[in-house]
């Protein structure tokens, strides 16, 4: 534990960080600087590269990083016309606790999405009825796509049901389910799942929410609804909703509707035939089609405006997911969405995005993981270059930035050299050929006449359709290019007794072994007190005048050893034995 801990929000700049650790700006600069970065006194650097450059420094101070402050909904100011909208409810949990299946049950249709192995990357949307009311549903059908949420929807949700499945219990990615809640200021309404089975134990799910992550159900004196369901029976789905809608209610959830529509871009792909098909959630006002709508940097004129499932639309108001075409461009996802009244307009602000965009990713600001990547290039590093390919900007944003994430800023540097949404081209290809480069497509297609385009030029293409596959895949091509590491493994010392016979390269000497034990073929350090005279290698071990497998500390031997040169070896030199093995190394 160091022994002072500095607390810093984001980033800090070098004065501030010299002042606080009270020692001349110049030594920081400077520190900086063998470090490969060339800093002025007021830029900024981000907390790792100011912890990494106090350890440097060799100063004994921890620095943390300021608790992020939670999410919380952009509340809008609303006016008095403000009317009742439906809750957006976020459907979470562990891997196959009956996420899929309870939206299945509650929505009464097959999810339209085609799972791989339970890995998408975009965030689904449906609506529900329950008597005169609607509930909007979002389903983050994979670990990426949650944290995609998570970074993106937290302002959207309003309510967060976390599935448990009675029979596992709370597992990591419940946990994770209830920390997003709680970033987000969503309420939470526990469904403890599959109480048809046998093995189920409600009570226990009840514990250990109870006892670990303070959610105290209702009927214990708490305040956090809990239902049990069965999303293979149906039992008590009507209750979850009822439920939903109560907890909901206390919220008191409003949105104008005499204002300019916008939201949120929570899927965006390309379709032959009908261009940029993106799929959008409205937080306020009311879209229609002529609408001119503008999401960072990507604009266009509302063509057709379709509902979840696909049927067409004359507007749609707040809390609803629609799917929307005339975008010239895909926004990404993630991006807000905003109604301007002209195309003039429209073109102005995603100019204006795009220079903002173009500013921020040159910004000159320096983070932890640059500063690694430029050590680690200082290192003499290896490169490992990918091209990646997904379906939907949503699926790609997260292909990359999980791919980021295996490259732990090691030996190894990621580089992503290129990306886009849709089958992997002949473009691909080309941009691939000169290097060492792997292109990795994530549920996208290699179209035949490509596929022989980079068997000609020996490229290598990586087909996924599970995310966590990819990124295994990524990880073992990363770890082939690590160097393999050096291994030195100690055995055994010996002093020698007697010199025999010195020939130019072979030395037949005896001696007692002081420590562990000496067997044939392992490496020898000769060393004459303190210095290290050779490194020979022990051809045969003899005891009593027969070949010896192994001869332990306390015995005596005679050795033939190896030499490279000519070793004089004297009586009272010692021998340390040890074996030295190439190991492949992991990330
Ligand atoms: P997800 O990964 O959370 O989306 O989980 P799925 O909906 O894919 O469900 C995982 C497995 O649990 C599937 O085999 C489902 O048939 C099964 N399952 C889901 N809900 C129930 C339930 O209420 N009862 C039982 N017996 N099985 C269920």
């Amino acid at each position: 534990m160091a022994e002072k801990v500095i607390v810093i929000a984001d980033w800090i700049t070098v004065g501030e960080l010299a002042e606080t650790l009270n020692i001349p700006v110049t030594t920081l600069v400077g520190e900086l600087f063998k470090n490969g970065i060339v800093a002025t006194i007021n830029q900024r650097i981000d907390f790792e590269t100011a912890q990494i450059i106090v350890d440097e420094l060799g100063i004994d101070v921890e620095i943390q990083k300021k608790a992020v402050e939670s999410v919380g909904r952009t509340v809008h100011q609303l006016s008095d016309k403000a009317v009742p909208r439906p809750p957006i409810v976020a459907v979470m949990g562990h891997v196959d606790h009956g996420k899929t299946s309870l939206l299945d049950a509650i929505l009464n249709m097959k999810t339209v999405e085609g799972e791989a192995g339970g890995i998408t990357q975009h965030i689904s949307a449906y609506q529900t009825t329950r008597g005169d009311r609607t509930i909007t549903l979002l389903d983050t059908p994979g670990h990426e796509a949650f944290a995609a949420l998570r970074q993106h929807g937290a302002a959207l949700t309003d309510v967060v049901i976390i599935v448990v499945a009675a029979d596992d219990g709370v597992k990591p990615q419940t946990v994770e389910a209830i920390r997003f809640a709680r970033s987000a200021n969503a309420k939470i309404v526990v469904a403890i799942n599959k109480i048809d089975k046998e093995a189920a134990n409600p009570q226990l799910v009840k514990t250990q929410l109870a006892t670990e992550y303070d959610l105290n159900p209702e009927e214990w004196g708490g305040d956090t609804v809990m239902v049990e369901v069965s999303a293979k029976t149906g039992q008590n789905l009507d209750k979850l909703l009822d439920m939903v809608l109560l907890v909901a209610d206390l919220e008191e959830l409003k949105a104008d509707i005499d204002v300019p529509a916008e939201g949120l871009v929570i899927e965006s792909h390309m379709e032959q035939g009908r261009g940029s098909v993106v799929g959008l959630l409205v937080e306020q006002g009311e879209l229609k089609p002529g609408h001119f709508m503008v999401a960072g940097t990507a604009y266009g004129k509302v063509r057709t405006l379709l509902d979840f499932q696909g049927k067409p639309l004359r507007s749609a108001g707040p809390s609803t997911p629609i799917t929307v075409t005339g975008f010239k461009e895909l926004p990404q996802f993630g991006d807000e969405f905003v109604i301007v009244k002209s195309e003039k307009e429209a073109r102005q602000m995603t100019e204006k995005a795009r220079i903002e965009r173009e500013k921020a990713a040159a910004s000159t600001n320096v983070t932890g993981a640059d500063l690694l990547k430029m050590m680690t290039q200082q290192r003499e590093s290896q490169e490992f270059n990918v091209i990646v390919k997904a379906d939907v900007q949503g699926s790609l944003t997260s292909v990359i930035d999980s791919l980021r994430l295996v490259d732990t800023g090691g030996e190894v540097t990621l580089r992503v050299i290129g990306s886009g949404v849709g089958a992997i081209s002949e473009n691909d290809i080309r941009l691939a050929a000169d290097g060492n480069t792997i292109i990795y497509g994530f549920n996208v297609e290699l179209p035949p006449a490509v596929k022989r385009l980079a068997m000609r030029d020996k490229v290598q293409v990586r087909l996924f359709k599970v995310i966590y596959e990819l990124l295994d895949d990524a990880r073992q091509s990363m770890e082939q290019l690590l160097a393999p590491e050096v291994v030195e493994t100690e055995m055994g010392t010996l002093t020698i007794k007697g010199v025999f016979r010195t020939l130019k390269d072979v030395v037949i000497a005896g001696g007692e072994v002081t420590s562990g034990k000496v067997m044939p073929n392992v490496l020898a350090r000769v060393k004459r007190g303190d210095e290290q005279l050779a490194e020979v290698e022990v051809t045969s071990v003899q005891r009593q005048q027969q070949e010896a497998k192994e001869v332990f500390e306390g015995e005596l031997c005679g050795l033939s050893l190896k030499t490279d040169k000519k070793l004089l070896l004297e009586e009272g030199d010692k021998l340390e034995f040890f074996t030295r093995e190439l190991v492949n190394r992991t990330l």
